[in-house]
């Protein structure tokens, strides 16, 4: 029986749309967990610890209580997250933690926190967990394991249309930049970096639906 479910990708290649759908489906719990690093980026930023200080940015990282819970509006969003009891369900979205969020991710002491976290949550079983490093690092055993492909143009135009429909100005070549700039951050840095597990069955998401990418993956689940 599949009791785990890990989906890795790069920056807006479908993985919380797809996860989320799965995830009901399936009747499973979801977790995202680019939130958590988003979290620690916006606590670094708010609190006024500086970015570049590896030690002093693992130690809030240490020290957050963040908190992930079901969505209370039909708003996009996938959860209500809370750090420290604040609501930051939209800020961690936002520009300055996009710019932020690949170097707080790339410290060794930030993952082991927040990856030890992560497994506690997957421990449950009947779950859905998406990220960077889900498959290789912190669900190895995973039942099925995905990696999630699309085009950089595909992917900016799916992130361009989501913070549009949020009435966000935000420009496609923004949008584009920011995420080349990340995936290569992410794909570069020495731990856990962003790769497909040996395992993974790759789907490529250019040009099909959400509900097409979902049907495929419960196919995999079935067999
Ligand atoms: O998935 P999302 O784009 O919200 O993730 C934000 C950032 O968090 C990524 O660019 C990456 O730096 C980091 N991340 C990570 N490992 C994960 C999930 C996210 O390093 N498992």
């Amino acid at each position: 029986m599949v009791r785990m479910i890990a989906i890795d990708g790069p920056v807006a290649s479908g993985k919380t749309s797809v996860g989320l759908a799965l995830a009901k489906r399936l009747g499973f719990l979801f977790l995202d967990t680019g939130v958590m690093y988003r979290a620690v980026a916006w606590a670094a930023l708010k609190f006024g610890v500086n970015i570049d200080d590896e030690i002093a940015v693992s130690r809030l990282a240490s020290e957050l209580k963040i908190e992930i819970h079901k969505p209370s509006h039909e708003d996009g969003r996938s959860n209500d997250i809370f750090v420290n009891g604040e609501d930051v369900t939209w800020e961690i979205r936002g520009e300055k933690v996009n710019n932020s969020v690949s170097q707080v991710s790339a410290y060794r002491e930030v993952r082991r926190v927040l990856t030890e976290q992560q497994r506690l949550f997957g421990k449950q079983g009947g779950v859905v967990m998406v990220g960077r490093d889900i498959g290789t690092v912190v669900l190895p055993d995973a039942d099925i394991k995905i990696f999630l492909k699309a085009s950089p143009e595909e992917r900016a135009k799916r992130r361009f249309e989501e913070e549009r429909a949020r009435g966000n100005e935000i420009g496609y070549e923004e949008i584009l930049e920011n995420m080349k700039m990340r995936d290569r951050l992410d794909s570069s840095r020495e731990v856990a970096p962003l790769v497909a597990a040996p395992d993974a069955v790759m789907i490529d998401t250019d040009g099909r639906t959400k509900e097409e990418v979902v049907e495929e993956i419960i196919q995999l689940a079935l067999k």
